[in-house]
């Protein structure tokens, strides 16, 4: 079993097989929506039949039996939610990738792995700190899809009896609420001490933090500017939340999350275009771009395909069979998206994958940010 990374992803993406073809499924196993089974196996089943009803005159039986085999026999579902497997049977090239977020049903034929579905979850992957904390009391969580995978807590009582003396004077009493106060303050700060330390113990992508209004203006003040540069969307539950209720607010702000660094990455793609200066969209201007090396930042729709032309040479075009580079003659791919991933990826791009955005969509549910 592979464990999804940045790095795991790259591994994938560079193997390259022009004359027989990688087949690339992923498959949603998850047991809260297939209870049985036979559900996903029959999903696989009809997925199987429309891949050899598309590909006529090609074989691809022993992958096909390889993945079955996998599914019906050795498959732990335990924390497991989605599938990817990749097989290429005539090099004996088999990777499978066990997520832990369930996936859109697919099966694809490609000269490499297909992998920009991989590249959309190993950006949620990233955990996200939870602080939720009152006057007195802090609780700090890390959270993975929705659930807990680190805990601390920190309580550091108010005193209770100054409000039962009742011959203190106005100037006292003064003095008093001035003293829990800065108590209170104390609290904040060493709240804001311990997050850090679960930052970089543990690190995360985004904290999140929980508090009413004063609380919160008052954690924020204490934060590490590293932390402060982090901060999410708050979570609205109160500390006394039972861990339930926290990590659905949790998954919720997950989301969230990821939706803003798409979205923040489709406005930076329409201003450049705008602006005429490094933004480029359509499958045809990325591709040129992909071949000339200009592209820092992919942007892709989920679930986009288009069938196209590879060369030799790494380069990509829609149209063959003749490579705009050198001349020769490109090979025919079913899904030169895919491959435009794989070379963003090679030259160290980033890849966003756009969950239905309409902004990316109106500009041909593709698009780049260019070095230059
Ligand atoms: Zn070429």
């Amino acid at each position: 079993m592979t464990v999804i990374t940045e790095a795991s992803i790259k591994e994938l993406a560079g193997f390259q097989s022009a004359e027989a073809p990688v087949v690339s499924c992923y498959l949603d196993v998850d047991g809260r929506r297939h209870i049985r089974p036979k559900d996903y196996l029959l999903e696989l089943e009809s997925l199987k039949k429309q891949l050899i009803a598309t590909h006529p005159g090609q074989n691809f039986d022993a992958d096909l039996s390889l993945m079955s085999d996998y599914v019906a026999t050795q498959l732990d579902r335990h924390g497991v939610r989605g599938l990817a497997m990749f097989s290429c049977a005539a090099k004996k090239y088999w990777r499978v990738v066990r997520l832990p977020v369930s996936v859109a049903n697919r099966l694809s034929v490609n000269q490499s792995p297909v992998v920009a579905p991989l590249e959309a979850i190993v950006h949620t992957l990233e955990p996200l700190g939870v602080l939720l904390v009152d006057r007195q009391r802090a609780r700090m969580l890390l959270f993975q899809f929705g659930e807990v995978v680190e805990r601390t807590e920190l309580f550091e009582a108010l005193p209770r009896d100054y409000d039962r003396r009742d011959d203190a004077s106005r100037g006292s009493r003064e003095r008093e609420q001035h003293h829990i106060d800065e108590l209170a303050h104390q609290h904040f700060r060493h709240s804001a001490e311990a997050v850090f330390r679960l930052f970089q113990d543990r690190g995360f992508g985004r904290l999140s933090i929980g508090a009413t209004d004063e609380v919160y203006a008052a954690v924020e003040h204490e934060l590490h500017p590293y932390l402060r540069e982090r901060l999410a969307p708050r979570i609205h539950v109160p500390v006394s939340a039972n861990e339930t209720d926290i990590a659905k607010a949790a998954f919720d702000i997950e989301r969230v999350v990821e939706r803003e660094r798409e979205d923040a990455a489709v406005i930076k793609l329409r201003d450049a275009l705008g602006s005429g200066n490094k933004g480029i969209a359509g499958l045809v201007p990325v591709l040129g771009a992909l071949n000339e090396r200009r592209v820092a930042t992919l942007l892709v729709s989920n679930g986009f395909e288009e069938s196209g032309w590879l060369c030799g040479c790494g380069a990509l075009a829609m149209k063959g069979p003749k490579c705009p580079l050198d001349g020769q003659e490109m090979e025919r791919v079913d899904d030169v998206v895919s491959d435009a991933v794989d070379a963003a990826l090679r030259e160290g791009a980033q890849i966003v994958t756009c969950e239905a955005n309409a902004d990316l969509d109106v500009h041909g549910r593709i698009g780049a940010l260019l070095r230059y």
